[in-house]
């Protein structure tokens, strides 16, 4: 089925050694089966030192070193796996951070999540309403969608299209919108969702000059670290917009 993204996706780059907040500190990184394969029959010296980074309970993952960093961070911020072996060496986690996917019946629209800081600049600084383009296509048979289901989307695309704010702050309630509307379709609690998008834009822009973008990427990242990414923190801010 089709793979769509906004228009700004394709050009998203990881800064590597340039990034101020780098993904490889502060998260736990699982690695999934077809990657501690590859790990675990690589031969030579580095794979002996990847297998020693590598604990295998109670999920196979990247034994952090102290201040959370994963031990395969370099001190100049590069990836000593992707410097030995290449980017296609790295676990799935890795290769789609920062990426995000939702999946409707017939389509999976993927995105940028905002607790990347370049993904944040990249989003915050488009000049034109966020815009959907088919960048791929997925293995899977796409679906029919039935007549609840393109509902929610014609609702959904309704809430973007209706976005009265002007540059950074539109762009902010767009990736918003974009993200964590779609899971409605398993949830059904659309005007949760709604309300929850509008209380994390206030909470977000309050504060802002209207100008400082920097500000503002710093804001939103840190916003998607502690929510987005964190399950129980973002499923207590849906089930308390109330
Ligand atoms: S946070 Fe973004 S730019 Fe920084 S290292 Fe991770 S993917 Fe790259």
């Amino acid at each position: 089925m089709k793979v769509m993204a906004p228009d700004y996706y394709p050009a998203f780059r990881c800064t590597a050694g340039a990034c101020r907040h780098t993904c490889c500190e502060g998260w736990e990184i699982d690695i999934d089966d077809e990657a501690l394969a590859r790990y675990q029959a690589m031969d030579g010296e580095f794979g002996e030192r990847l297998r020693n980074c590598i604990a295998l309970q109670p999920e196979p993952h990247f034994e952090l070193l102290p201040g959370e960093r994963c031990p395969l961070l370099r001190a100049d911020g590069l990836c000593d796996l992707i410097a030995e072996k290449g980017e296609e060496s790295l676990c799935q986690i890795c290769r789609d951070h920062p990426r995000f996917r939702n999946y409707w019946s017939d389509r999976v629209e993927t995105g940028l999540g905002m607790a990347c800081e370049e993904a944040a600049r990249l989003i915050l600084s488009a000049d034109h309403p966020i815009r959907l383009i088919q960048i791929g296509e997925d293995a899977e048979e796409p679906e029919e969608p039935d007549e609840e289901e393109l509902a929610l989307r014609a609702r959904r695309d309704r809430l973007l299209a209706e976005v009265k704010e002007t540059g950074p702050a539109a762009r902010l309630k767009e990736y918003l919108i974009y993200r964590h509307f779609a899971d409605t379709l398993y949830d059904g609690r659309p005007e949760e969702r709604i309300r929850f998008i509008e209380k994390a834009c206030g909470e977000i822009l309050a504060g802002w000059d209207g100008r400082d973008v920097p500000w503002l990427i710093e804001r939103v990242r840190v916003f998607s670290n502690e929510v987005e990414y964190d399950d129980e923190a973002l499923e207590k801010r849906i089930a308390g917009a109330q």
